[in-house]
């Protein structure tokens, strides 16, 4: 799968083969999958498959992954080539070996072996794969309209987002499977003004580069309000369980008292502050000609990711007010809402967790909010059971090198993410 490079982002220079090349892969690979499935072709970068459960009747289980990959940066050194799929000491080298092939394996896995063995799920299972996740593309979302319009309404929905982590926060310890019960909502706005150009020597109180300055420099970490997801405080109250002493009195107080939680949380910053609130990144800027020239414009671009329970239009509002200057033009570029909370206490929730104690007997299984996009957004529009968990263990470096350098997955957690998804097709009720 790694050998085959279906990078999405590339897709002009690298063509289609890759992506055609991986649907003939899992033919090969996967046997009974394609003897006993439905299998139908979702645009050009959508599979979807369907595996008749036992009762026609109820709703379905949607197991969702994408098998395109980010690019690999050709300035960056790789321990082995990032597509030659190198299997080294008990590990698979190579883009795509968490994001997300790996976890699309394990779904595979687990269906062929149950298929092998006879068994029949007790509702309908979906197997949604999507070639262009990386690039924000359309087949997840055709797949979504399509179920839509057949009138299914999905009982669960299983995409990428968590994984089984060791201490996810700072006072959290122990092997932990995140599940992603919700996902920020993202929006790239663009900033520009324009200034009177002429001779450097003879300056404005401001230029145009000074006032998109000044724009980006009011909106400051405190810009959006901390406000803690009701999944972060059962997290918390998760995590008291499990501690001891100190710890366990801090975990049980921030459980009790979720505005506290939200202060402490954004003032500690990075991933912490980033689950309560919503953030602000300016990411590029640009303006002026000459070192001695007067910009007669200047643009900057900001990625802010939206808090769950905000909107796209009340954040770009709040950036403009505290922006507070009419030179300053604030357009948005693209945007998505933030999700809905799943819920918690179902029997959707109490299945993962189930299936993750027989795969992951050491993890304890904990809510999260993810804080980038999956395709799985197309589908909280119709179904209130999302969650978002790949059932693979990610150390710190491992989640460093998805989107970056000697991505790299352990093959006894790819077995135990078979395990899971058999577990989970198996009390599947
Ligand atoms: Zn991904």
């Amino acid at each position: 799968m790694i050998q085959l490079p279906t990078v999405s982002a590339e897709l002009d220079s690298r063509g289609a083969q890759p992506f055609e090349d991986f649907a003939i892969l899992l033919a090969e690979l996967y046997p009974f999958v394609h003897e006993n499935l439905e299998r139908e072709r979702v645009t050009e970068f959508g599979l979807l498959f369907r595996w008749a459960g036992a009762t026609a009747s109820a709703q379905p289980l949607v197991l969702m992954a994408h098998f395109d990959v980010v690019p690999v940066d050709e300035s960056d050194t790789w321990t082995y080539p990032p597509f030659e799929g190198r299997v080294e000491q008990g590990w698979v080298y190579g883009r795509g070996a968490l994001d997300d092939k790996g976890p699309l394996l394990a779904v595979l896995e687990a269906v062929e072996n149950l298929l092998a063995a006879g068994f029949t799920p007790a509702r309908d299972v979906y197997l949604s794969f999507g070639g262009n996740e990386e690039t924000h593309g359309a087949a997840a979302l055709s797949i979504a309209t399509l179920l839509r319009e057949r009138g299914i309404v999905p009982w669960l929905v299983l995409d990428e987002g968590g994984a089984v982590v060791d201490a996810p926060l700072p006072f959290a310890l122990g092997s932990t499977a995140l599940v992603g019960v919700g996902e920020k909502g993202v929006v790239t706005l663009r900033l520009s003004t324009r200034g009177d150009a002429g001779h450097a020597s003879a300056p404005p109180s401001i230029t145009a580069v000074g006032r998109i300055a000044r724009a980006i420099d009011r909106l400051d970490a405190g810009t959006f309000p901390a406000r803690t997801p009701a999944a972060i405080t059962r997290m918390l109250s998760i995590f008291a369980n499990k501690a001891l002493g100190r710890d366990q009195t801090v975990l049980r107080t921030l459980a009790t008292f979720p505005a506290l939680t939200a202060r402490v949380f954004a003032a500690m910053g990075g991933e912490p502050a980033a689950l309560v609130r919503t953030t602000v990144a300016a990411t590029m800027q640009q303006g002026g000609t000459a070192a001695n020239v007067l910009p007669s414009q200047a643009s900057a671009t900001l990625n802010l990711r939206i808090a769950l329970g905000e909107t796209v239009a009340g954040t770009v509002r709040r950036v403009k007010r505290r922006i507070h200057d009419p030179l300053v033009e604030v357009t948005v570029v693209e945007s998505s809402e933030p999700s809905p909370e799943s819920p918690t206490d179902n029997a959707q929730f109490a299945l993962i967790t189930a299936a993750v104690e027989a795969s992951y007997p050491d993890a304890a299984t904990v809510p999260f909010v993810c804080l980038a996009a999956s395709d799985s957004q197309h589908f909280h529009l119709f179904s209130p059971a999302v969650y978002r968990f790949a059932p693979l263990e990610m150390s710190n470096a491992q989640r460093a090198s998805v989107h970056g350098v000697d991505e790299r997955v352990e093959i006894a957690s790819l077995e135990k993410g078979e395990l899971f998804h058999r577990a989970l097709l198996q009390r599947l009720q």
